[in-house]
């Protein structure tokens, strides 16, 4: 176990802005318990057991005016989040009410925290390592059950124990090398090559496994950037509509009644999509046909994926084999829609343009082929990893960095023993792996990486 430190206390509100029944002003440090004792009439905070909660009133210390009535949870060092002294005062909702308990706090020998500062304490205090408190900010964030099972995962620490076990795994190589280096009488350089080349291999295998996970991380945290095209009548508000299961987007046969609306999240089978661009949707419809025509150009580059829109009771346009074109290379589902109506789009004609595999009929005024695209989507995306609950996952572009990183210096030492390099030359890159493995924990993280971490959570975190 850490020493920890002493840290001042600090004070925030950490329930969401806004009107609510309950908020909550949270208390962590050294003094915390005297902070609140300051402004509570009820039980003495200092003598009631530890994890408790105590009903009572906030009072204003310098006019004995009573400002709410409260419930104070009081859960003493070390078993708590940041390892301090915390409490918890649920107070009655209200901005204003809030706000001036949280003053009364601050009036009382208090300091307001910043953002983030609630987790940075539990990091700095060693209750979690990095990637924890990394997975605390994405389960705030988390769009889907399935993101939010990520980070649950992270939460419990198995992606810092899969990074621990792998720095072991080099540290042990690296003391052995330093043996062998010291007792050079021993010509052990044969051995303690293919001692490296061997831990390299086998660390590397390990990186590639995790970084093979990161796409799929990434798409559960950041959403899929998704785009609807097609050209003017197709259904594609129609589609945007039912996919968002609620009327957020318009469907109108008369053009130019949109709403603004750039990102829209619509969860499917788990996977987070962010429909980009559904407020050019409709900018197709333009009378300005170039201004459409660019805009889904600049959908198509932004998006992971596109949802390609036909009208299979029209034969193929100029602009469909335009839009086909243009996403050719894409990561694409080529939506046969209006499936109710008689056909009359030449099939046979598509089929040199697409894959069969790329192709769904849909009805979207029936719903028809609706769950198919959905199922379609999340095969897209979990095709490889169906159990993607269980396993370890890293997410988010600082981990993947880092990985690559240590990928990148590993290859360097397999490489560097391949071409006969000297062993100390070697284990520069072997040491460089550990470190940019330890920067994913924590364990070796510089204090600005920290301090700029943690200023991204939101206040009173
Ligand atoms: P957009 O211009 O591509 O956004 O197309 P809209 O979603 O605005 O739809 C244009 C028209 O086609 C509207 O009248 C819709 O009700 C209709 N529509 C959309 N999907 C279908 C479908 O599957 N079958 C039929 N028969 N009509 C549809
Ligand atoms: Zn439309």
């Amino acid at each position: 176990a850490q020493v920890v430190t002493a840290y001042d206390t600090i004070a925030a509100i950490s329930t969401p802005p806004g009107e609510g029944a309950i908020s909550i002003v949270r208390l962590s440090g050294e003094t915390a318990l005297d902070v609140a004792n300051a402004v509570f009439k009820g039980k003495d905070l200092s003598q009631v057991p530890s994890h408790t909660i105590n009903y009572g009133h906030i009072i204003d210390p310098q006019t004995d005016e009573t400002l709410d009535e409260v419930m104070v949870s009081v859960m003493r060092a070390p078993k708590t989040f940041t390892r301090e002294d915390v409490i918890e005062i649920n107070c009655h909702g209200g901005i204003v009410a809030t706000n001036r308990i949280l003053q009364l706090l601050l009036g009382s020998g208090a300091r307001l925290a910043e953002p983030g500062e609630f987790t940075k304490r539990a990091f700095l205090n060693g209750r979690i390592d990095l990637t924890q408190a990394e997975s605390v900010m994405d389960l705030i964030r988390a769009k889907t059950d399935r993101a939010m099972q990520v980070a649950v995962n992270q939460l419990d620490g198995n992606l810092q124990h899969l990074i621990q076990n792998l720095r072991q795994e080099i540290l042990e190589v690296l003391a052995q090398v330093e043996v062998n280096i010291d007792y050079p009488e021993y010509d052990t350089d044969q051995m303690t090559t293919q001692m490296l080349l061997e831990k390299a291999e086998l660390v590397k295998k390990s990186v590639a496994q995790l970084l093979q996970t990161a796409g799929q991380g990434k798409v559960l945290r950041e959403g899929l950037a998704t785009a609807i095209v097609g050209r003017p009548n197709v259904g594609k508000s129609s589609l945007l509509n039912h996919m968002l299961h609620e009327d957020k987007a318009i469907v109108t046969d008369v053009a130019g009644t949109t709403r603004d609306v750039l990102e829209e999240y619509v969860n499917v089978r788990g996977v987070p999509l962010k429909l980009v661009d559904t407020a050019g949707i409709h900018d197709t419809e333009d009378k300005v046909e170039k201004i459409g025509v660019e805009r889904s150009r600049q959908a198509i580059t932004k998006a992971d994926l596109i949802l390609l829109v036909l009208d299979q009771s029209q034969p193929l346009t100029a602009e469909d084999r335009q839009l086909l074109a243009a996403t050719a290379d894409k990561k694409r589902i080529v939506i046969l829609n209006k499936q109710d109506l008689p056909a009359q789009l030449d099939e046979g004609e598509l089929l040199q343009l697409v894959t069969p595999a790329e192709v769904l009929p849909t009805s979207v005024l029936t719903s028809a082929g609706m769950d198919d695209l959905d199922n379609r989507i999340a095969d897209l995306f979990f095709g490889g990893i169906e159990n993607s609950q269980s396993t370890v996952m890293v997410s988010n572009s600082r981990q993947i960095g880092l990985l690559r990183q240590a990928q990148a210096s590993l290859d360097a030492v397999i490489d560097g023993i391949n071409a006969g390099m000297p062993v100390d030359l070697v284990q520069i890159d072997m040491t460089a792996a550990w470190d940019q493995l330890g920067e994913i924990t924590g364990e070796a993280a510089p204090d600005e990486l920290i301090t700029q971490l943690f200023s991204q959570f939101c206040l009173g975190k």
